[in-house]
């Protein structure tokens, strides 16, 4: 049997998690025992905060759960079986984001993270011993150990002024409703990767792009200096998937995102966006969906090789199946 496949997963939080379960599922369906070896997931740290005293780590913590099997599916967000009762004793003392739910198992994560940050770790050494807790199959970095929250610039529509809100902030109690003029992460012009993560590109035989957020999700890993140049410079083919099918967002508030800096929601032209490896950009491969299977000549015309396949992932099997389309696409 060959040797397995090294593989390296771009994530944001519920997309990613979905979709880094599928390629953990497509690597032991091809009897590979231990996946956490082969599979590396940079995952996005711009949507984490400090709230009340705690360091709150969404994505990382969607692809923890998820890769555990304690996420809850139903809601898409947090633990299964949660309860919320240290969330309404903060709102009882006016303390935190009044619309921003905490569960309480979700608390003791967040406790657990912020005890071992204040003892000195870094959110590197922090997320590896989360990961001892549960098998999941999966190493996970951070895109980088420095705090470079993801911020939208959003104009006012009482005083036509612009101003600045945490992520957090514009999606929950927004639900991305006050139209963003853009996109950033203050400082991270002066971030470097966190360790491994440039190793792990460099290593890998494939690179993943999972169908994440472009714009706030995977965007943000791709402004860590350092992260763009390896995906150009490793020789390992670098493998997208589109979380737009048939020119709609699966979930999410992908839309406004890209809508705020000027690209289409449709498959070509997220494609576009990352643009091709051949050219200025990243990718070597991109998989569109059946029902966008009419867009393939326009990215092969951007200098990218189309796949069409089946992009829902709606169970345990649809996800693998995706893994595995990824998988072969790059040839491993
Ligand atoms: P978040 O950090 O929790 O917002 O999640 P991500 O950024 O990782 O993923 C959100 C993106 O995943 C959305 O833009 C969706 O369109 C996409 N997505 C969610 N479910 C699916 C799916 O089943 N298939 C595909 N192709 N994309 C999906
Ligand atoms: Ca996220």
């Amino acid at each position: 049997m060959p040797s397995p496949p090294r593989v390296v997963v771009l994530a944001g939080g519920v997309g990613g998690s979905k979709f880094t379960l599928g390629v953990r599922g497509a690597l032991a369906a091809r009897g590979v025992a231990d996946t956490a070896a082969q599979l590396t997931v940079v995952v996005n740290t711009g949507d984490d905060l400090w709230l009340s005293g705690v360091r709150l780590q969404p994505d990382v913590d969607s692809i923890v759960y998820a890769l555990a099997g304690v996420n809850d599916t139903v809601r898409g967000w947090g633990r299964t079986g949660d309860t919320e009762r240290a969330g309404h004793e903060l709102q009882e003392w006016g303390a935190g984001w009044p619309w921003f739910t905490l569960g309480d198992l979700d608390l003791g994560t967040h406790l657990a993270r912020t005890g071992w940050l204040r003892e000195g770790f870094s959110p590197t050494e922090v997320i590896e011993r989360m990961s001892h807790r549960w098998p999941l199959g999966a190493r996970l970095l951070p895109m980088t150990d420095a705090e470079v929250d993801t911020t939208v610039t959003v104009r006012d529509a009482a005083c036509g002024q612009q101003r600045d809100l945490h992520f957090q902030e514009w999606w929950t109690r927004h639900r991305a409703t006050l139209e963003p003029v853009r996109f950033t992460n203050p400082g991270v012009e002066a971030a470097v990767p966190a360790p491994g993560v440039l190793d792990a590109i460099a290593a890998a035989d494939v690179v993943l792009l999972a169908p994440s957020n472009p714009v706030v999700s995977i965007g943000p890993i791709l402004a860590v200096p350092g992260i763009r140049d390896a995906l150009r410079a490793t020789r390992a083919p670098v493998v997208g998937v589109s979380g737009i099918i048939g020119g709609q967002v699966v979930r999410g508030m992908a839309d406004v995102c890209l809508r705020a800096i000027g690209v289409e929601t449709s498959a070509a032209a997220v494609a576009g966006l990352y643009g091709a490896r051949a050219g200025a950009g990243l990718l070597d491969a991109w998989l569109i969906a059946e029902e966008d299977a009419h867009l393939a000549p326009e990215v092969d015309g951007l200098g990218i090789r189309p796949l069409v396949t089946p992009l829902w992932m709606t169970d345990a099997a649809t996800s693998a199946a995706l893994g595995e389309a990824a998988l072969a696409a790059a040839g491993v």
